[in-house]
């Protein structure tokens, strides 16, 4: 059988009880089928950054995966459906926002998925996290760029 490829998903919420959701979405993450989780990232708290409304709480989850790139964002659209998400407008505040940073070395560019994810690299409250799971994938400068954007582990 294919070897598993290592998947990032970046995830956040600023609707409800966040931090909940954010922890209930890393057990549905840890639950799928064809898939492990191998690691998630501490809670940050963070200012919205292109978005708005209350703060966000934001993690990022490692998997050791056999699903494939289309098949893993499905399972990704169907917890967040799960925990109530709603799109009444780009960037609205979320319930629950679960987006595919890295799958492999994969570079996908389909009508409904880009891989890497395409504004990872200007988001501090997806680098910090990715940086305490998988350093290696964080170039030394990347955060030095984003001091402005408040991002604070959370207890
Ligand atoms: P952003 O992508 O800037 O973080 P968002 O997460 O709020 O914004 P969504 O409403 O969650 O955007 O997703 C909009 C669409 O983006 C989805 O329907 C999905 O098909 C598409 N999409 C493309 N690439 C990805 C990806 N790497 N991860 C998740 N969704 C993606
Ligand atoms: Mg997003
Ligand atoms: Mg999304």
């Amino acid at each position: 059988m294919k070897e598993p490829v290592t998947a990032y998903v970046g995830l956040g919420a600023n609707l409800g009880d966040a931090a909940a959701t954010v922890l209930g979405a890393v057990e549905a993450l840890a639950a799928l089928p064809r898939t492990t989780l191998v690691a998630r990232s501490s809670l940050y708290r963070t200012a919205p950054v292109q978005a708005s409304g209350p703060d966000f709480v934001n993690a990022v989850a490692a998997l050791h995966t056999r699903l494939d790139a289309p098949g893993l964002l499905a399972a990704l659209q169907g917890i967040e459906a799960a925990a109530g998400r709603e799109r009444p407008y780009r960037n609205a505040p979320r319930t629950l926002d679960l987006d595919l940073l890295l799958y492999g070395q994969g570079r996908i560019d389909s009508a409904r998925l880009t891989v890497p994810h395409p504004r990872m690299s200007e988001r501090a409250f997806v680098l910090v996290p990715l940086a305490e799971i998988a350093p290696q994938l964080v170039p030394a400068g990347a955060l030095a760029a984003m001091t402005s954007q408040v991002v604070a582990r959370m207890p």
